[in-house]
């Protein structure tokens, strides 16, 4: 059986690695002569728009998925006209906008940030007094690891992002949903500044029939918008609030008829988690699951969107997950340590890339902590979070 995956990055390529134990073959479609999936699989170079190119690709597939969230949604339901795709093209939809996302949310009644919608610099200044400051400041489409997003404290920070938006609404955001009246769209979106306790993700996997597992809640540390640290289960967790991330992975995948792993990630606010944004794809603070979970969630898309039984999401005692951005480090000095486990995804380094990860499996925090600790130099800078994963691991110990 031979899956089609659109996107050839990091994530395709664990995914490929998890299916060939399963007996799965492999093509991508990715628009890069680089795409790291080059390396272990057929991959076809093309833009997500090129029909010519998705018709040869979709040729023979069992089904198609997708790595990449913001692969169009009108190359998706293309590809939907000639094979299966999974997770359906509705979800890409849902999580390519942040505000039709916290819509979602909203509907679902599922606990969010307050959000008010921008549509052009003449708007900012009533979302700005029906949020208060400090917000930020988002655009809804293409933003990812923390691009796109602009801190409001004072107004002085209002007139500035100001500069940044466009002077009129244009039409084409007001879209018209099939058989629905005007769906309310805008290129902006300002959300309420959380001082949250911590970031939290839940990773969900539902099967073809229905059938959902989730995995621990994860608590993940970023620098500058990106993801540098997870840790697994994410420690001192009160049982509530792992149901309540349950809970809204549930609704939001039954409402989707989701198939596949869903990543949502939540901000810890005062007891209770207001949900940031969902990812229709497997997900960086999952890479722990290779080592850390009884099946990993790369392996658990693939049963999913294959119509197999899902696999447990137990974890294995506890994990730390630590990104590699735009630097390796030695690899001999990262395995000298125990259980520790080393990704490179083959991608050439630059500034903000993710390069590869590591992963540290302990059958206890004391463990963890003390193989956190054996870490090498180069993870002891700040921007590695190791001093938050040494804390928090400690606390585990508490
Ligand atoms: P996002 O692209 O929405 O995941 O945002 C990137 C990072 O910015 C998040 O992981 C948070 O650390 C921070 N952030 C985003 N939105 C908010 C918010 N409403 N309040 C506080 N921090 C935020």
């Amino acid at each position: 059986m031979t899956i089609g995956i659109l996107g050839g990055g990091q994530l395709g390529y664990m995914l490929a690695l998890a299916g060939y134990p399963l007996g799965l073959h492999f093509r991508f479609l990715d628009p890069s002569p680089e795409a790291p999936v080059g390396r272990i699989a057929t991959r076809i170079t093309a833009e997500f728009s090129d029909r010519g190119a998705l018709k040869k690709f979709a040729q023979g597939l069992a089904l198609v998925t997708y790595e990449f969230e913001n692969v169009p949604v009108e190359a998706a339901e293309y590809l939907a006209e000639r094979v299966p795709v999974l997770p359906p093209p509705a979800a890409l939809e849902a999580a390519q906008d942040r505000l039709k996302e916290k819509q979602l949310f909203q509907k679902l009644g599922i606990a969010t940030t307050e959000f008010a919608a921008v549509a052009d610099r003449n708007a900012l200044d009533s979302a700005v007094q029906q949020i208060g400051l400090p917000a930020i400041l988002k655009t809804c489409r293409m933003g990812y690891d923390g691009k796109g997003q602009w801190i409001l404290r004072n107004a002085e920070d209002v007139s500035r992002a100001k500069n940044e938006l466009p002077h009129e609404h244009s039409a084409s955001h007001t879209k018209r949903a099939k058989g629905e009246g005007p769906e309310q769209t805008a290129a902006f979106i300002l959300e309420r500044f959380v001082p949250f306790t911590r970031e939290l993700s839940i990773l969900a996997v539902r099967g073809r029939t229905g059938e959902t597992a989730v995995y621990p809640l994860i608590e993940n540390h970023h620098r500058g918008g990106i993801l540098r640290l997870s840790l697994a289960p994410a420690p001192g967790l009160e049982p509530a609030i792992q149901r309540m991330a349950e809970d809204a992975a549930r609704r939001v995948s039954e409402s989707l008829q989701y198939v596949g792993v869903l990543a949502i990630e939540f901000f810890e606010h005062q007891g209770r988690l207001l949900a940031n944004e969902m990812a229709p794809r497997v997900h960086n603070s999952g890479h722990w699951t290779i080592e850390g979970a009884i099946t990993s969630q790369f392996e658990n898309h693939l049963r999913a969107v294959t119509g197999q039984p899902l696999g447990a999401t137990n974890g294995i005692g506890c994990s730390a997950m630590l990104n590699l951005i735009g630097e390796v480090p030695d690899s001999s000095e990262v395995l000298t340590v125990r259980d520790a486990h080393l990704h490179l995804y083959g991608k050439t380094p630059r500034a903000g890339r993710k390069l590869g990860h590591v992963t540290l499996r302990a059958a206890s925090p004391e463990q963890l902590a003390s193989r956190l600790g054996e870490l090498p130099s180069f993870f002891h800078r700040p921007d590695y979070c190791l001093d938050a994963a040494l804390s928090r691991a400690a606390s585990l110990r508490a």
